[in-house]
């Protein structure tokens, strides 16, 4: 059996109809950029968010950077920061987290995890603040929501601005209220891989803030607050409306999808959680009291012994794991200018323990047995 991490086509069957109907209607118009497909993707996101305003832009790192952009310029009255101003973050994410902070003009300094929940460590945020300190940006890792009441509070308390990293948890609850909608603004991404994720590139900025959309939007569009005319230092960063039209496809099954993932996730737990040298993505948070929802966008376990050993084994099977992440930032070359509070020990302990198994709304029943099956097959020839 053959089961790789990710099986887009299936899903694109599944939608087919829908999609090819929502591409026609963009052909049809040749309304190629920012065009009625994007308002209308913009106005459903923004609906499903409960969020004032959404800015569909190129993708997930330029909704990263043109959110830091627009705080910096709303502090600094420039679109950069300075290379002493701070911006805190974890080290267990994708590279584009601190990458578009560097972008900024601004510092990374980060801070260690949670290690029940991979997610940033509040009281280590706390620990990093300085008197350069000008935000947070925590990233809602693999699908499960960062404590935002503890993360809120310490923005509030130090007058922080705070930027969500929502990348991986399109949908994702925290006390019932969608990931996305705590911080100043939030980054989206809809790369193909992602639990929402468009036929190439795209994301989208969501803010409550009336001042903030609109400098998103101008930057988003060479800076220009009238046609032809640059108040901003902007960027050329808009959302295709072929991609939103892929998009508002694929929004109306996305309830739908992470229900299912969660299933899945369900049924590994239980498969796992009698062997020893796996540790199961425990919610860390309790779940239920805090109206929380890990959408699972990876299942990701901690293989306590022989990790290397499984990885192979399982890819030998057939089967598609990875590791996210095996580095973590603070280790790479990019990043050597970054400040790190502590020793970061639970991130370097996450870097050699995680692995990802596969997890999508279109696996079949017989393709999670074979992998439980052959995880423990695994461990019981030991
Ligand atoms: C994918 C991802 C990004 C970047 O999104 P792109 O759309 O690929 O630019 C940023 N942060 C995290 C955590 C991601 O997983």
């Amino acid at each position: 059996m053959q089961i790789p991490i990710l099986e887009l086509k299936r899903e694109y069957q599944y939608l087919k109809k829908d999609i090819d109907q929502e591409i026609r209607a963009c052909l049809n118009t040749q309304k190629w950029i920012l065009g009625p497909k994007v308002c209308e993707f913009e106005k459903k996101v923004a609906e499903y968010l409960g969020l004032k305003y959404t800015i569909g832009v190129a993708s997930g790192t330029d909704a990263l950077l043109l959110s830091l952009s627009a705080f910096a310029f709303k502090l600094k009255k420039k679109e950069r920061f300075d290379s002493r101003d701070e911006i805190i973050t974890t080290p267990f994410t994708f590279i584009a987290t601190a990458e578009s902070i560097l972008r900024s003009g601004a510092r990374p300094v980060f801070v260690d995890i949670d290690p029940a929940t991979f997610n940033i460590d509040p009281s280590e945020i706390e620990k990093a603040i300085t008197k350069h300190t000008v935000g947070i940006l925590p990233v809602h890792l693999y699908g499960s929501p960062c404590d935002m009441d503890k993360i809120c509070r310490i923005a509030k308390k130090h007058n922080l601005f705070m930027l969500e990293d929502v990348a991986q948890s399109f949908g994702a609850e925290y006390r019932r209220e969608k990931v996305g909608s705590f911080g100043d603004s939030a980054a989206f991404s809809f790369f193909p891989s992602k639990n929402l994720g468009g036929f190439g590139d795209a994301g989208l900025v969501g803010t409550d803030n009336k001042a903030t959309a609109g400098l998103i939007k101008s930057l988003r569009d060479h800076g220009q607050n009238k046609h032809y005319n640059a108040a901003y230092l902007g960027f050329n960063s808009r959302l295709d409306s072929i991609q939103a039209a892929v998009l508002l496809a694929k929004l109306k099954h996305i309830d739908e999808f992470n229900r299912k993932r969660i299933k899945i996730a369900n049924t590994y737990n239980q498969a796992f959680k009698n062997i020893p040298q796996i540790q199961t993505p425990a919610s860390g948070l309790r779940a239920s009291d805090l109206g929380l929802t890990h959408i699972y966008h990876l299942y990701t376990l901690r293989i306590i012994s022989r990790r290397a050993k499984l990885l192979k084994y399982l890819h030998s099977k057939g089967i598609g794991t990875r590791v996210y992440y095996p580095f973590s930032l603070d280790r790479m070359r990019a990043f050597k200018g970054a400040k790190c509070q502590g020793n970061l020990s639970e991130t370097r302990k996450a870097t050699s323990e995680v692995l990802t198994l596969p997890i999508h709304p279109f696996l079949k029943t017989c393709e999670i047995e074979y992998v439980i099956k052959s995880i423990r097959s695994f461990y019981q020839k030991l």
